[in-house]
């Protein structure tokens, strides 16, 4: 069997099919190939041939499962739970009662009016999302998906009117080939796929990567770097800007702030992981 699929693959005629129209039968098995693409098969197929391992360990797993880590490495997968700092979401680790303002929040506003994420960014949640921003590799996405359905059975569901990815630069974005905040949009929120739109906001400046930098440098790093593409599409809107990882908060309150200069009613911010620092 898999012979024969790496075979159409390649578009090679397997044996069996010798002897008949070449041109029809080369036409017959692509199309045959893409309906099978697009079925539920073929993942099926791909958990035979490629059986499913541990994202933070690599140990392999028994059967399909929604969440792709091992018992030991699940243990350290933190979903983010109440109380937490009602603007930037920051956990209060080991309190109870209800959520309030942390001290950074008390002091300083941030331009969007709520942040939420799924996780922790820590190990061995900090790999997977390594492997998929930098490698490419997407075998994570299930996983981050199932987790934030299971997040979302404890938090209110987001209402946006338009769900924005944090856009990168367009030299950025060739380099590696896709970005993370748009598919990870798609993944997170596919019952809200019409309403996404990876185009009105367009990162104009290309700026060095915020990695490294300090809160402040972060900040001044991605000053004026964004700008909106059709403000009419914004106006009076209710906005989720989705991101991979919330580390200072910096890229998106600069995103809320130039959405809000379009006069976006509201900007909510909600990414997969969240590092607490
Ligand atoms: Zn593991
Ligand atoms: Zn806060």
């Amino acid at each position: 069997m898999p012979t024969i699929i790496i075979m159409f693959l390649l578009n090679e005629r397997p044996p069996a099919l010798e002897g008949r129209p070449f041109i029809k039968e080369r036409i017959n098995i692509r199309d045959t190939m893409n309906n099978f693409l697009r079925t539920e098969l073929w993942p099926a197929l791909l958990d035979i041939l490629f059986p499913l391992s541990c994202l933070g360990c690599s140990t392999g797993l028994q059967g399909r499962q929604e969440i792709a880590y091992c018992p030991s490495c699940l243990q350290d997968v933190r979903l983010l739970r109440e109380p937490f700092c009602t603007t930037c979401g920051k956990p209060f680790d080991g309190a109870a009662g209800e959520n309030h303002l942390c001290s950074y929040c008390l002091k300083n506003a941030w331009n969007f009016k709520e942040a939420r994420a799924v996780v922790r960014y820590q190990p061995p949640v900090t790999e997977a999302i390594k492997m998929f921003k930098y490698q490419g590799k997407m075998h994570g996405l299930a996983t981050f998906a199932a987790l934030t359905r299971q997040y979302f059975r404890h938090q209110p569901h987001p209402q946006p009117d338009l769900i924005i990815p944090v856009p990168l630069h367009v030299k950025r974005l060739r380099q590696r080939g896709f970005n993370q905040a748009l598919v990870l949009c798609k993944k997170l929120f596919p019952y809200y796929k019409n309403n996404i739109d990876a185009h009105v906001l367009e990162r104009h400046i290309g700026t060095q990567p915020q990695t490294g930098l300090n809160s402040a440098e972060r900040c001044r790093n991605v000053r004026n770097a964004f700008m909106v593409r059709g403000p009419e599409k914004v106006k009076n809107r209710r906005i989720l800007l989705v991101d991979d990882v919330f580390t200072t908060g910096a890229t998106v309150n600069e995103c809320a702030r130039t959405l809000l200069r379009s006069q976006a009613s509201e900007v909510n911010v909600f990414t997969f992981a969240r590092a607490i620092i």
